[in-house]
Parts: structure tokens; sequence; C-alpha cells
């Protein structure tokens, strides 16, 4: 069985969700990680407030992008 990382849909990180993600944040824990290092969340339509309140209320969020801008090839006609 083999398993292509380019096939697989992209999932939204938020714990117990199997949405499609349509976002990704981009996030920074200074204290972790050198202030170019960035971490990628997923998010679906549903958690990217949430996930991306919780990254804000730390300090860590750097930047939301839509996959739509990020990855032209997701998008759907
Ligand atoms: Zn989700």
């Amino acid at each position: 069985m083999t398993s292509d990382l380019s096939d697989q849909a992209l999932i939204c990180s938020a714990k117990g969700c199997r949405l499609p993600a349509r976002y990704q944040l981009h996030w920074n824990n200074p204290r972790l990680h050198t202030p170019d290092r960035r971490k990628v969340w997923l998010a679906c339509d549903n958690h990217r407030d949430s996930l991306a309140d919780f990254l804000l209320a730390r300090g860590f969020l750097r930047e939301v992008i839509p996959l739509d801008d990020a990855d032209t090839s997701l998008q759907r006609s």
C-alpha cells in the first residue's frame, strides 16, 4: 500500500476534526522557536477562528493564509 503525501487531502488540525482545511495558520512560539521559524496549523472554516484565537491569546499567531491563495492547485472548478 503506497501513500503519496501529495494525494492526501489537507485536513483541519483541530482535535477530532476531519474537515478539509481551508486556511493555513502560521505561528511561532518565541520561547521555543527562532524568529524566522514558522509552524503551520491547518484549519477548516469552522475552526479558523478558534485556532486563531488560541494562538492570538498566546501571542504566537503570525499570519492566516487562505489555502486558495497558498496553493492554487487546490482550487475546485
Ligand atoms: Zn476543523
